[in-house]
């Protein structure tokens, strides 16, 4: 019976199977994904001092603010919203942070309590309360038999599952053979008709144009395309790749413009301070009412071809859109100072270590190595006696330990 009892305690041990590798590259991966996310903000201060800023964390707190139409930054989170219901928001573009504010209802910041009541020009869109896609659901869905990644809109920041984008396949997002995305951005199809503009610009800035040519042509020539406008999605561009129109069904203002982009392509890759407009016509004369309502999947780098003269820029501010044309509001860019902070982060505790062991004295430092050399060999002979196809449990860890106590109380 005893016997019974010891298996039954080991069966209900459900300790996930890793190597002690898989385990520290696991923790590394984590850090590196918190520290991308938080813009390497290291979450000690309240963002609210700086204003909006270009992007951000964010999390709501539904225990304060249930109706969520209230951001808070990641100090707050952490400082102020401990043990609350949160959700988190992943990155939000031009906001400023709430905590405390006219909607929390008394409840105080600590680290920044003297708050405006409002921030007027944040706005909330159903993330706030927790619900994600046309579908309106929760991230993770508790009903849903499993959790699928969503993509992120650029205009709208909602997040969206890839069944629910009006794609009446799948096959139609660029990806590679291992499904890793080869868009850089994607442009939702309820905010697609603000953006019918980019029809302007030459293929180089649809994602789906580096698709392999078969498949497109395949697609096509299957009529998944809904030809019913008659458009001939087998141009070839100068390259001779066959143009992909999948996004950009619509030919009235192509029709009148496709001469002037080709034209001007070479243009468009070249520099833009000359003040001309890169596009060739004016583009507020473009009209999205026959537009078919599709997402977009964007190439890398598209943002920098967007025009930024006089008129477009206008037009980009009129439609709520002049972010597009901002290096740093690109997810890309935040991450990549993210990296910097990050490395710089590391270089200094690496430099802290070595500024540590340099102000110990003689015999400090040699207890210190030979602590390191003890569990060194204590871990090794660890290593050697275990059967590597066991799981190592926080017993094994502990045993190390106790070891090495054993070791230490024998020397002294
Ligand atoms: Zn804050
Ligand atoms: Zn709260
Ligand atoms: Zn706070
Ligand atoms: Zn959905
Ligand atoms: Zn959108
Ligand atoms: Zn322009």
């Amino acid at each position: 019976m005893a016997g019974d009892g010891i298996d039954a305690a080991f069966e209900d041990e459900v300790e996930p199977t890793v190597t002690i590798g898989e385990y520290l590259d696991g923790i590394e991966a984590e850090e590196l994904e918190a520290d991308l996310v938080l813009g390497g903000d290291d979450g000690n201060e309240c963002t609210y001092g700086a204003g909006y800023l270009k992007r951000q964390a964010v999390f709501s707190c539904l225990t304060c603010v249930p109706d969520g139409v209230a951001g808070v930054c990641t100090a707050c989170c952490l400082a102020c919203h401990d043990g609350h219901e949160v959700v988190e928001l992943w990155t939000k573009r031009n906001f400023r942070c709430d905590c405390g504010n006219s909607k929390f209802g008394g409840h105080l910041c600590k680290l920044s309590p003297e708050k405006d009541p409002e921030n007027p020009a944040n706005s909330y869109n159903q993330n706030f309360k927790g619900s994600y896609c046309t579908c309106s659901r929760p991230y993770p869905d508790p009903e849903a038999k499993e959790q699928v990644e969503m993509i992120q809109c650029c205009i709208c920041e909602d997040w969206f599952h890839e069944d629910h984008i009006g794609l009446d396949s799948l096959e139609k997002i660029p990806k590679d053979e291992e499904g890793e995305p080869l868009y850089e951005e994607f442009i939702c199809h309820q905010c697609s008709p603000v953006c019918y503009f980019l029809k302007l610009y030459p293929d180089m800035i649809w994602a789906s144009s580096n698709q392999s040519v078969s498949e497109a042509v395949t697609a096509d020539s299957n009529g998944m395309e809904g030809g019913s406008s008659g458009h001939v999605d087998t141009e070839k561009n100068e390259n001779g790749a066959p143009v992909d129109h999948r996004s950009i069904e619509n030919t009235s203002v192509e029709e009148n413009c496709t001469k002037d982009i080709e034209a001007s392509d070479k243009s468009i890759l070249g520099d833009n301070s000359g003040g001309n407009c890169k596009i060739g016509v004016d583009i507020n004369t473009t009209s999205a009412d026959s537009e078919k309502i599709m997402p977009l999947f964007m190439s890398k780098g598209w943002r920098e071809t967007l025009c930024k003269c006089g008129t477009c820029t206008n037009f980009y501010a009129q439609r709520g859109i002049a972010h597009l044309t901002d290096k740093e509001d690109s997810i890309e860019e935040y991450e990549k100072i993210a990296k910097q902070k990050r490395e710089k982060k590391l270089e200094q505790q690496e430099g802290a270590e070595a500024n540590f062991i340099n102000s110990l004295d003689h015999v400090q430092k040699i207890e210190i190595l030979s602590g390191i050399n003890d569990m060194k060999n204590e871990f090794q002979s660890f290593m050697e006696s275990f059967d590597p196809s066991k799981t190592v449990t926080s017993d094994d860890v502990q045993s190390i330990f106790k070891n090495l106590a054993r070791k230490k109380q024998r020397l002294s």
